[in-house]
Formats: structure tokens, sequence, C-alpha cells
């Protein structure tokens, strides 16, 4: 009976009764505990805060099952030598298609003047159809290519790019310089790599048109903070709807606090779901009891 370590401390309320119930959906005779002789622990559920940084005594583990879509925290820790997952979850997928949309329809339609409208201007200009706004998604992994569904589902024109080459994709530097160009609303859901840090400055910004709209539910650190505030106040970009930051909570004092066109969303666009997520993580562990493949497994030498 393979014992699993809940080492999230603070999730624990969230999943006391929906991870026994996926194991046992799982088909799964378990013991899952959230403190255990290290020695003895077959998996681990894992989130980046858990106070567990030393993976050396887990000689047995055979999975440390992250319950972020985010690894950067951990997938350099030097201790852990075991298999890394990282969550591909329904119902994060799902809160992330329903950020994205909105906020690329919120943009789209032009929806402030007309809910902040204090002289009451009657201005009758109609904005667009969706099919006239090119919309580009740097990323196009579980979340990228699920968001470039549901707004093609709204018929706009959406371009993605991907480190690898995809059938319909762009890739590569001269990839990236074409997916910027047309961009008039530009999404990014891109992991945080040494290869994507500040992939956002000040020559990339140029390169969108004028008065680009810019998302971010990816990370922080992809874009260049002050290259971007710059474009802003030079007018090149129109507005930067940011949800993740190089420090959070975002410090008070922050500029895009406060700057009128950068929209501040706290660390909310998708959540993992305790009950879909429970599923994944049970499946993970069945697989690895019958030796198949995990699912989602973090390639340590890319970072994501
Ligand atoms: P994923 O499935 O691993 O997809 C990552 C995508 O980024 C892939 O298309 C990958 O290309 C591409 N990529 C990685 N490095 C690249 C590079 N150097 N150049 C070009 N493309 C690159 O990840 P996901 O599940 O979609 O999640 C994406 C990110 O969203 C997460 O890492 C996390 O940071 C963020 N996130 C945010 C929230 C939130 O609440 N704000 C919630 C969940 C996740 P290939 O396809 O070629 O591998």
């Amino acid at each position: 009976m393979p014992l699993i370590l809940f080492a999230a401390p603070d999730l624990w309320p969230e999943y006391r009764d929906t991870l026994p119930a996926a194991l046992a959906e799982a088909g799964l005779d378990t013991t899952l505990v959230t403190e255990a002789d290290p020695a003895a622990v077959d998996y681990i559920v894992y989130a980046p805060a858990s106070p567990l940084q030393d993976f050396t005594p887990y000689t047995r583990t055979k999975a440390v099952l992250n319950l972020w879509a985010g690894v950067e925290r951990i997938v350099g820790n030097p201790t852990l030598t075991q298999p890394l997952t990282r969550m591909v979850d329904p119902g994060l997928t799902e809160g992330m298609v329903e950020w994205v949309t909105g906020h690329t329809l919120r943009h789209h339609l032009g929806m402030d003047r007309h809910i902040v409208n204090p002289g009451h201007v009657w201005d009758p200009t109609c904005p667009p159809l969706a099919r006239e706004r090119p919309v580009t998604i740097l990323g196009m992994g579980a979340l990228g290519s699920a968001c470039a569904d549901a707004l093609r589902g709204l018929n706009f024109p959406v371009t993605g790019w991907s480190r690898t080459p995809k059938p319909g994709n762009l890739h590569g530097e001269d990839g990236l310089k074409q997916a910027l160009s047309t961009a008039q609303i530009l999404i990014t859901l891109l992991p945080k790599t040494p290869e994507t840090e500040n992939l956002l400055n000040a020559d990339r910004l140029a390169l969108l048109p004028k008065g680009a709209v810019i998302l971010n539910p990816g990370r922080g650190p992809l874009i260049d903070d002050d290259a971007l505030l710059a474009a802003l106040d030079a007018g090149h970009i129109g507005h930067a709807t940011l949800d993740v930051f190089r420090v959070e909570p975002l410090p008070a004092d922050h500029p895009f606090w406060s700057h009128p066109k950068v929209t501040v969303t706290p660390h909310i666009a998708a959540d993992t779901r305790a009950i879909t997520a429970s599923r994944v993580i049970a499946e993970n562990i069945r697989r690895g009891e019958a030796g198949e493949p995990f699912l989602h497994r973090v390639d340590r030498t890319r970072g994501y």
C-alpha cells in the first residue's frame, strides 16, 4: 500500500476529502498522511510554498507531484532527484480560459469607455468584430492552446508562438517578431525559465502595433517592468492587464498600482481546483504503481 505524503499544509483543508475520494475512485489502496518518516514515503503531493525543501531523505519516493502548473520554484532544487510532475488540471484550465477571454473581450469591446463615463458622453462608435482583431498568444501549451481554442471560437484570428515547431504555430526569433508585429492583443502564457525571463524587453515591445494591449497571466518576469512602463507612457502600448508579478503581493508602492493604463489582478487568473486536481494526482499515482509513464512530467533541462 503506497504511502502518500501531502506536503502542502496550507492546502490540506481543501484536499482532505477530495484526494482520498479520488484515490479510491482510481481503485488505489493508499495511506495518505501529512507527516511521515521520509524513508517510507512513496509519493509527495507538493506546493512550492511547502516547508519541505530538502528531498534528500526521501530515498524511496517515486515522484513529487506538484499542485501548481508553474514549477520555477522547485525545478532547480538540487536535492530533488525524483521525477517531478506539474499540474495540468481541467479546472485550472477552465479558469484561465475564462480570465483570458473576459479580459480580451474587455479590451476588444472597449468596455471601459462605457463603464467609467463620468461625463455621460454619447459615443456611438462600434468596436470592430473579433475577426478584425488579431490576437497573439506566447506559449501554446496546456493553457495557451485552450485559450486559443476559446478565442478562435469567438472568431479572433489567433497566432500562437512556442519553443518547438508545431503545425499552425510560429517558433524561434523570426516567428516571435512576426507574432508580435500583428498582435493587437498579446497574451503571455509562458513558464518562467532562464530563456523566457525579460522576453518582452524594450526592443520586442517596440515590435507590437501602436496601441496594443498586453495580458500577462503567465509570470511577472516575462516582461521587463521598466520597459513596459516606458512603452505605456509613450503611448505605444495601450494597456496592460497583469495578473502576475516579480514580487507578490505586488508592493504597495509599485507604479503598476497607480498607472492609469495598468490593471492589476492579484494572481487569480487560474487556481488549481481541488476536485479536478485530485483526480490528476490519483491518476499519476495509479500510473506510478502500474509502472506507466507519469503525466505532465517536468523536463529539468528545459525548466518546465
Ligand atoms: P505548458 O503546457 O508547459 O506550456 C508552456 C508553453 O510555453 C509551451 O507551448 C512551450 O513551448 C512554451 N515555451 C516554453 N519556453 C519557451 C521558450 N523559451 N520560447 C518559446 N516558447 C516557450 O504550461 P501551461 O500549463 O500552459 O502553463 C503556462 C504558464 O502559465 C505556467 O508555467 C505558469 O507560469 C502560468 N500559470 C499562471 C497561472 C495564474 O493564475 N496566473 C495559473 C497557472 C499557470 P513548447 O510547446 O514548444 O514546449
